[in-house]
């Protein structure tokens, strides 16, 4: 089975010259998305993780599963404002401006192996700042994977540069 049939390439979203990957076609595809979930269900293994962390929102309907299959525990990173309790932030700079994100305070126990997971890698910036917040809180990230990672963009370098090995499904050019 190859994942790029069921992923659709949306053009001019969300602004006119981007390809947008949607993986909507993939999850709606029970067959598809198992099979999807069991190859990086497997890659993800290799990294020997206590906990996954999902990153808001397509990440989360990446880790979950993944964590239910992996016998892992899930947590958020999520936007700001959105967690009760206290919340440790990281402040990230995007193409325009600063964006932040948020993990609760004790989601994970200091040196716990934690894979951050999320649906696309492209400039690496998300990935990035979500190792450097659960690095913040003292988890010894092992890994990080996606679905699917766009191979003209420095997402991958940008990992390598943090130390942290990644994994993806599909790649596109
Ligand atoms: P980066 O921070 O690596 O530049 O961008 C990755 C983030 O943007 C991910 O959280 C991902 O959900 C979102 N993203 C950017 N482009 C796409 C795309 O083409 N398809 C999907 N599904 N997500 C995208």
């Amino acid at each position: 089975m190859n994942i790029k049939d069921h992923i659709r390439g949306v053009p001019d979203f969300p602004k006119p010259g981007i390809l947008f990957y949607d993986i909507s076609t993939l999850l709606a595809h029970p067959d598809a998305w198992q099979v999807a979930m069991g190859r990086l269900a497997r890659e993800v293994r290799k990294f020997q993780p206590d906990v996954l962390a999902g990153i808001e929102s397509r990440g989360f309907l990446v880790a979950a599963p993944l964590a239910l299959k992996l016998g892992c525990g899930f947590v958020m990173l999520r936007k700001k404002g959105k967690l009760p309790g206290k919340t440790i932030r990281h402040d990230y700079a995007l193409e325009y401006g600063t964006d932040t994100i948020e993990i609760q305070e004790n989601a994970v126990e200091p040196g716990s192996r934690v894979v951050v997971l999320d649906d696309l890698l492209a400039t690496g910036g998300t990935l990035a700042a979500s190792i450097e917040l659960l690095r913040k809180i003292g988890a010894h990230v092992t890994g990080a994977a996606s679905i699917i990672e766009l191979n003209f963009l420095p997402g991958r370098q940008r990992l390598k540069e943090l130390d942290v090995p990644f994994t993806s499904l599909a790649a596109y050019d």
